[in-house]
């Protein structure tokens, strides 16, 4: 566990604390004396590989907030919301991988936000799929309503 301040290899922990799905732990540096937070997963946490190829842990709120962005005044239930995240964290943990591309992921909201909601399915899709430009936006559309 290195240092953020220094990177040094060694820090003593100061104190233990049971977060709920996690153990968070107050450490202090042995070589420049300041001190952070580190946080352990109960579970091997599952990494969510982006397009440019930076990990991030699975963040089950993360991907909420940004479906809910997608949703925002749409009439859709936050159940239903809530479900979808649901959904793609059972699909996380039991596929029994480490790693999953951020595009896997944001494929199966897609599909779900598709046959609920199209306005945010395009929200989504504009943000998740990287559609760069107003042309990619408008052919994701038409693929959307020649299909409907
Ligand atoms: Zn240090």
């Amino acid at each position: 566990m290195k240092c953020p301040h220094c990177g040094h290899d060694g820090s003593r922990v100061i104190d233990t604390r049971d977060s709920g799905d996690g153990i968070r732990r107050r450490r202090v540096c042995k070589q420049c004396n300041q001190r952070f937070t580190t946080y352990e997963q109960l579970n091997t946490a599952v990494h969510i590989v982006k397009s440019d190829g930076r990990r991030e842990p699975f963040d089950r709120i993360k991907l909420l907030n940004g479906i809910r962005v997608a949703s925002a005044k749409r009439p859709i239930a936050t159940a239903h919301l809530e479900g979808i995240v649901d959904q793609i964290e059972e699909y996380v943990h039991s596929s029994g991988r480490t790693e999953i591309p951020s595009k896997e992921i944001g494929n199966i909201v897609l599909n779900r936000l598709k046959a609920i909601d199209p306005v945010a399915y395009i929200r989504f899709a504009t943000v998740y799929m990287d559609l760069p430009d107003l042309e990619s936006v408008r052919s994701e559309i038409d693929r959307l309503m020649d299909r409907s």
